[in-house]
């Protein structure tokens, strides 16, 4: 079921998103070559919990942690370990929820460790752009074909594979609600997106091919040819002329 948020429901994802992206720019500051995953697991449940909320992946299906840590050609869904060390050169993307007076927040960042292979960097940025060329043509009556149109065509003119797998999503009492949110589409097909309607928009971005498998820990998603992939995600509410980014 599709729910447009009341503005008292919006002003509590803001504030679920706004602890989400704060968690992740307080990961931003801290990770470095040397650390585990966990250790930034950590610095996330304690930061979420410090503010109130609830770290909604723990528990999440069974996800056993607050974020997702998915390293280099791992896309999304990686677990937090104390035997995952971060090395140098490394793209690192980080996803993290959290929930706020019974609502959501859902946002990811793709970092880099060190110097990082520029072919590699050019990936990293142009998911995260990928993001913006889709807000660009958002708003009120604009078609979900048309939002993963915008991310599929930049991404693909560098020659990139759009994940297919897994998309996007509505958010709000629920992490994942309707509708899917593809990063992929054709113009002027799909449902219209209304006034306060709240969706993560997440694309994930493959060097190589777009297919993908999930590793025997029945989480971790790959890229089939093994290279790097990079993931960029923000909590969205739709507007008259627009979009507010909630997470950002
Ligand atoms: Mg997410
Ligand atoms: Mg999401």
């Amino acid at each position: 079921m599709i729910t447009i948020k009341t503005p008292q429901e919006v002003e509590l994802m803001r504030k679920a998103n706004i602890i989400v992206r704060d968690t992740l720019n307080l990961i931003q500051d801290k990770i470095k070559a040397g650390m585990t995953t966990k250790e930034l697991d950590k610095i996330a449940y304690d930061y979420i919990t410090k503010c109130n909320a609830v770290p909604s992946f723990l528990g999440y299906s069974g996800f056993p942690a607050s974020i997702c840590t998915s390293i280099n050609e791992q896309v999304v869904h990686g677990i937090p370990s104390d035997k995952v060390i971060i090395k140098e050169g490394d793209i690192v993307s980080v996803d993290c929820g959290s929930i706020y007076k019974g609502y959501n927040g859902d946002a990811a960042r793709t970092f880099m460790i060190g110097k990082v292979d520029e072919k590699v960097q050019q990936l990293v940025k142009v998911t995260e752009q990928s993001f913006f060329e889709g807000v660009k043509i958002l708003k009120e009556g604009v078609r979900l074909g048309d939002l993963g149109h915008a991310i599929q065509s930049y991404a693909e003119s560098f020659g990139y594979g759009v994940v297919r797998a897994l998309v996007g999503h509505g958010i709000g009492r629920d992490m994942h609600e309707d509708p899917e949110v593809p990063n992929y589409g054709r113009e002027g097909h799909g449902l219209r997106l209304r006034k306060n309607m709240t969706i993560a928009i997440e694309p994930m971005i493959n060097m190589g091919t777009h297919e993908v498998y999930m590793l025997d820990d029945g989480w971790t998603i790959v890229t089939e040819d093994n290279l790097p992939s990079a993931h960029y995600e923000n909590t969205v509410v739709i507007t008259e002329d627009g979009v507010e980014i909630l997470s950002l």
